[in-house]
Order: C-alpha cells, then structure tokens, then sequence
C-alpha cells in the first residue's frame, strides 16, 4: 500500500508551489528574468515545470494545442505566464510561438519541448499501423525537432540558451511500450546527443529528461482503456506500485525538479545529456537465480 494517495500528494505539491512563490517574488530564484516556453504545458508535466519555472523567478509562454485548458493554466499562474495555441506538428505555429516570446520579452533563453501524446499501437512490429506511426512521430519527434530548429534560430545569435525535451524510460529500454511510442521517444535522446554537437560552437545546451511513468491525465486515459473496471486511485496506485524504488513514487514535480535543473545555470557544463528520472528502474534488473537448495 502506499503511503499517500496521488491526490493528495499532488495537492500538497501543489500547495507548497505556490508558497514558494510568494517567496521568489523577493528572493532572486534559480531563473531569475529568464524567458521560458514550453510546449503542452496547459497539462501534466509541463503545467507543473511552468509553475515551478515561474517561482523561480522565470517568465513562461505556454504553447499548447488546447486553447481552454492551456487559457485556464496562464489565468492560474499569474501574470508572468502567457498562453499560446500552438500545434507543434504545425511548423509556422512553432515559429509564431517563438517569435512572440521574443517580441513579449526580448529574448528566448529556455525551450522545452514537452508535448507529447501516448498511442496504443498493435504490441507485434508485424501489425504495426504504418498511419498511426506516422501521426505519432509527427507530434513527440517532428513537433520537438521544429521546436528546437526554431529556438536555435533565435538562441545562436546570443550565444546562449538552453533547450529540453521529454523523451521517456520507454526510450532507453525496449519492452517498455508498444514500438509506436517507444521508438518515438529513442528518436528524443537521439536527436538531443545530433543537436548538442552543433549548438555547443554556439553555447546552446540541449539536454533531455525521462521519466519514468506517472499518473498524468495522459497515462490515466490510457489506464482506464486497459482497466475500464476500476477507478483512476486503482489507475495510479498501479504505476506507482510498477516503480523498484520503494517508499516514493515518480510525481510530475521531480521532472519539474530534474527541468528547472537542466535550464539552470546550476547545469552550466550539462549538455547532450539524458537526465533518467525513474528510481534506478532503468539501470537494473535483479536476478531471480534459483536457492542453492532447489537447484539439484
Ligand atoms: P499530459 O497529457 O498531461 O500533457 C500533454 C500536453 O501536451 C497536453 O496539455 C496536450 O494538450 C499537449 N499536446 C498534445 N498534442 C499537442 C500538439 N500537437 N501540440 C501542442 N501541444 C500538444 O501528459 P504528460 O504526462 O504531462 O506528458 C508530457 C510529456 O511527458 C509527453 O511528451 C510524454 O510523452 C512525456 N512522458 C510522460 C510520462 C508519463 O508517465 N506521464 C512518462 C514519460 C514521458
């Protein structure tokens, strides 16, 4: 059993974020006048690192393809968050969003491609929906790539910047996911090591973080497909109870935690690196060997 509901965990996070924020309005925060966009950020993730992003003293531009939600995200985060409607598969909306973060405040020095969406794709390659691959890399590969050409255009004149992505743990390790999404989030960590090759002659960072799962209105969608029978507390309590490391669970506020990390100057020297934020899950797999006893 866990010690917590997710619920209530969130809330409290939630509740210790604005706190803090009533104390980063006088205290220089961790990015202090730094401008920050990132993409699906009315939700999730990216709600919670644009929370966290803006207690830290950061002004936020939140592009996301969902007007209302991501409307409603701004209001709730004050005057130094700014909504955006932002297809990422749409380059022109990309490039729009960029250039209002520019022409609102100057400069971009912080873009985290965040967007993404889950699929469920046939488990076999040999019934791979070749339609449903090409949708789903269009909006977790195509979209962060067209989100980091774009925040290079505006970030190598400076001679600055730093840029993220989320890949996954499904990214790093087969078996994780369906192929579909799982190589859409191996393409992340790919492309962030070709990217940083680049912009390091320009002093651009380009870094990833992957998570391992979390109970997000994403992968609660997903859950209630697989286990229509009980209710979304069961849904979470399955994914954290998935996790090795015991007595804690993955929560949107240690990617949040791993992302103001990695746009920080704290990260100065970081870069072409995937930051795994999932417990050691990834790095091991303890060996079931039989006792001597039972081996005759
Ligand atoms: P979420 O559904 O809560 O948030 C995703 C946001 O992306 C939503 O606000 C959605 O409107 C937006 N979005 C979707 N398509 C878009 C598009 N075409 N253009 C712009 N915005 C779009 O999910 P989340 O869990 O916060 O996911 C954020 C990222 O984290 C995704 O890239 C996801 O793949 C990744 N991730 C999630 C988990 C997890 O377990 N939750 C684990 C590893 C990685």
């Amino acid at each position: 059993g866990l010690r917590n509901s997710g619920n209530i965990s969130y809330s409290r996070a939630l509740f210790a974020e604005s706190f803090n924020r009533l104390l980063s309005t006088q205290a220089g925060g961790k990015l202090q006048d730094k401008v920050a966009l990132i993409t699906g950020a009315a939700s999730g993730i990216g709600k919670t690192t644009a929370t966290k992003f803006i207690n830290n003293g950061a002004k936020v531009i939140i592009a996301d393809i969902h007007q209302q939600l991501g409307e409603e995200t701004a209001k709730e985060l004050g005057s130094n968050a700014t909504f955006i409607t932002c297809d990422v598969t749409q380059e022109s909306d990309i490039s729009n969003a960029v250039d209002f973060a520019v022409s609102k405040y100057k400069q971009l020095d912080i873009m985290y491609n965040n967007a993404g969406v889950p699929c469920r794709s046939p488990q076999s390659i040999v019934d791979l929906d070749m339609a449903l691959f090409d949708k789903i890399m269009d909006i977790n590969v195509r979209g962060a790539v067209a989100g980091m050409k774009h925040a290079a255009r505006v970030m190598i004149p400076r001679g600055s910047g730093s840029i993220l992505c989320t890949a996954s743990v499904t990214g790093v390790m087969g078996g994780l996911a369906q192929h579909t999404y799982s190589i859409s989030k191996s393409a992340i960590i790919g492309i962030v090591k070709s990217l940083a090759s680049e912009l390091c002659r320009h002093g651009i960072r380009v870094n990833c973080i992957s998570p391992f799962a979390i109970p997000t209105p994403f992968v609660l969608g997903e859950m209630s497909q697989i286990y229509p029978h009980v209710n979304s507390q069961r849904h979470a309590d399955i994914i954290h109870n998935a996790g090795v490391l015991k007595g804690v669970y993955c929560e949107p506020n240690d990617i949040a935690e791993a992302a103001l990390f990695l746009a920080s100057d704290n990260a100065k020297y970081v870069s072409g690196h995937n930051l795994v934020v999932d417990g050691g899950f990834t790095s091991f797999k303890n060996l079931d060997f039989p006792a001597p006893d039972q081996v005759q």
